[in-house]
């Protein structure tokens, strides 16, 4: 087309007009201008369909890598011991009976990330604890080995959830800032750790946040998954009842009860009564 355009005034230098080229030059013009009108049209449906196109396949990847993430993450609860606690020191209104608890914490496995939700203890002194094996020596005897935990979240500085980091010895820690300055004296020098405020994302999907309501900067973890949120608790509950009640609701209780939410409750007995082990809630 544009060997066209340059061909027409060429004609008319020798024609009838004296040579001039204008009236062809003007239908050039206009064939060019509507050319050029197809070709902008052309043009802006192309930039239309290729930008929905790259929108499409954003979200779609961004969608994909959700699914991918939520369908290759794993979740297994580790159980290491068991014991009892009165109740009076667990919620208001106690009447002092002695209720059942287990000792557990859950490592969640998304490709080469291996991430604990607390490390537990190696003693528990002044407790009765029964079955009790330290849960990295339960994760080595059930196939899953301490050395490559990527990463753990530590829910609370109390003993029974940050003793055993120093046995998890290429983990990076993540803790609530808070939090960490009652809990360092249990983190050994050298290791990376991550303080956070409000909450904090580890990987897609798994996200560590602040509830406060069981000591000062005391977090929960929530996990996204194929089906409804699972929501490790920390101990902002102990017992189910008390997440469902409506007379001992914390702020944790209030949002966390609603049957949108799977909660797993860290002292709760269930799984494994009678016994440390592992076993997957990946679900
Ligand atoms: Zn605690």
């Amino acid at each position: 087309m544009a060997y066209e355009c340059e061909y027409i005034p060429e004609l008319h230098t020798e024609g009838s007009d004296g040579g001039n080229p204008l009236p062809s030059c003007v239908g050039c013009d206009v064939a060019r201008v509507k050319r050029f009108e197809r070709c902008g049209r052309l043009l802006f449906r192309t930039i239309k369909v290729v930008t929905r196109v790259i929108l499409v396949l954003y979200s779609d990847g961004i969608f994909l890598f959700l699914c991918l993430a939520v369908i290759y993450l794993k979740i297994y609860a580790v159980k290491y011991a068991e014991s009892a606690y009165g109740d009076a020191r667990i919620f208001r209104g106690g009447q002092g009976f002695r209720h059942p608890l287990s000792f557990k914490i859950y490592l969640i496995v998304e490709g080469d990330r291996q991430i604990l939700v607390d490390a537990g203890c190696n003693s528990m002194c002044g407790w009765d604890m029964r079955h009790f094996l330290p849960p990295q020596i339960v994760m080595a005897r059930d196939g899953l080995c301490p050395d490559k935990v990527t990463d753990i979240i530590v829910t609370h500085a109390h003993h029974d959830h940050i003793q055993g980091v120093a046995f998890f010895k290429n983990a990076r820690i993540y803790i609530q800032e808070d939090e960490y300055n009652l809990g360092k004296r249990y983190i050994p020098d050298g290791r990376e750790v991550v303080t956070f405020k409000d909450e904090c994302e580890i990987i897609p999907g798994v996200t560590a946040k602040k509830m406060a309501t069981h000591s000062a900067g005391s977090s929960i973890v929530i996990i996204e998954r194929k089906t409804k949120p699972l929501v490790i608790s920390g101990d902002e509950v102990y017992y189910r009842d008390v997440l469902m009640s409506k007379e001992k609701q914390t702020v944790f209780t209030s949002e966390y009860s609603k049957p949108i939410y799977d909660v797993h409750i860290m002292h709760e007995q269930d799984g494994l009564p009678g016994a440390n082990g592992i076993w997957e809630i990946t679900e």
